[in-house]
């Protein structure tokens, strides 16, 4: 009797993942279906990536054509849908210059880098801190890990990577307490997503601006998860006023092919010159040219403006379970990027949903975190408000 895929995987790959245990292997708009045939509707999204849902024709297309025409020659050359993606991109933010790489990881990994060379050249080596968040999260490589403020995700890998410093979100006067002639910059995610899906203050990020401003000090924002429409603007600091000097970018920009983008201010263009940064496969032609098609249905489409929408009326029927069930204790979030906190833990409630057709995935224990494609529609988020309903009455 050959092993089933989920034996064989458990057999032959490591197992640093908690998989659920049903194996996927389709998926059209809102909704995958397992090997045995059974659908569930995906509010997971492949995290925060599938903003334009699963098998979208116009990444297909756009990967097919491009397929047959130049798949990878380096970055020894100039190739075309890569330039054309990093001027949409530039076209529709604060920024001014793009380097792609292939993973939010990476991306978070050049803007460190970016940041300490353009501080090295300017104030000298001294200045080579950069202040992250608690409960922050920005990668698993050596570098983002270091920069990342959960004890669970450094253990074991000492020693670190130095010259990170953490302070508590929504904490200014901490924020400042921690600044010194050392300091060159301060990265932080807009919405914290892995940390529960947590919001800035109404004047926080505002507030980090002024001091990074006032300081010289860059400020880099991680917008890996909450870029690309996902919280109803482009950008998720385009709720909040500011513009940053740095912003990383991945998950969703190819809507699950892999590909991160670090966008940064002119003035930091010479910071990093020829030589100084560099990756093989970083926006070739093949995920550049998917990439750039899933840009211009974001922008084009009206799936910001849907994600804004729909985010608004997922949040009232959150809160509507609120009010029915004392064991959810908070309904926050914006846009489609959306957390229920309950005061005990959650993932056997993920579960039931699960084997409802449900998909939905917890963080932080208590937190059940809601990401859905911004392509979602009213009668989705009914069904699942429904199945919640359900099982949080029988639990
Ligand atoms: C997912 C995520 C990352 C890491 O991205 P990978 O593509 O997994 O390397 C970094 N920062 C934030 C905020 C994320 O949500």
């Amino acid at each position: 009797m050959p092993l089933n895929t989920i034996d064989r995987a458990d057999t032959f790959m490591f197992q640093t993942y908690r998989r659920s245990p049903i194996t996927l292997v389709r998926g059209d708009s809102c909704r995958v279906w397992d090997e045995n045939g059974k659908e569930y509707i995906d509010f997971v999204g492949g995290i925060a990536v599938c903003n334009l849902g699963h098998s979208s024709p116009i990444v297909s297309e756009a990967l097919c054509e491009q397929s047959k025409k130049l798949v990878h020659v380096s970055n020894l050359f100039y190739t075309q849908p890569q330039t054309e993606l990093a001027e949409i991109l530039v076209e529709n933010s604060f920024a001014d210059r793009v380097f792609f790489c292939n993973s939010g990881a990476e991306a978070n990994e050049a803007a460190i880098k970016l940041a300490r060379r353009y501080s090295t050249e300017k104030f000298g080596p001294e200045r080579h801190v950069i202040i992250t968040m608690d409960n922050s999260f920005h990668g698993r490589t050596m570098a983002t890990l270091s920069a990342t403020g959960q004890q669970k995700i450094r253990k074991g890998f000492d020693p670190l990577l130095q010259g990170f410093r953490f302070v508590p979100f929504n904490d200014l006067e901490n924020l400042r307490c921690a600044i010194d002639g050392s300091v060159c910059a301060v990265m932080l995610e807009p919405i914290q997503g892995e940390g529960g899906v947590v919001l800035p203050d109404p004047d926080y990020l505002k507030g980090v601006r002024e001091i990074c401003t006032e300081h010289a000090m860059l400020l880099i924002l991680d917008e890996v998860q909450v870029g690309m429409g996902r919280t109803g603007r482009f950008f998720a600091h385009q709720h909040f006023g500011i513009t940053p000097d740095i912003m990383t970018l991945a998950k969703a920009l190819g809507n699950g092919l892999p590909i991160g983008a670090m966008l940064a201010k002119q003035e930091l263009t010479d910071a990093f010159g020829p030589g100084s940064h560099a990756t093989t496969f970083g926006g070739t032609p093949l995920i550049a040219a998917g990439a750039l098609a899933v840009v211009k249905s974001l922008l084009n489409d009206g799936w910001i403006e849907n994600a804004r929408e729909m985010g608004d009326y997922f949040k009232d029927r959150l809160t509507d379970l609120q009010q029915k069930y004392s064991v959810i204790k908070d309904v926050r979030g914006l846009g489609l990027m959306l957390g229920l906190m309950s005061d005990r833990e959650v993932a056997d409630i993920a579960n039931a949903c699960m084997e409802r057709g449900f998909l939905i995935n917890c963080v932080q224990e208590r937190v059940l975190r809601f990401v859905p494609p911004l392509i979602i529609g009213k009668e989705e988020i009914d069904l699942l408000i429904n199945c919640l309903d359900k099982v949080f009455k029988e639990i």
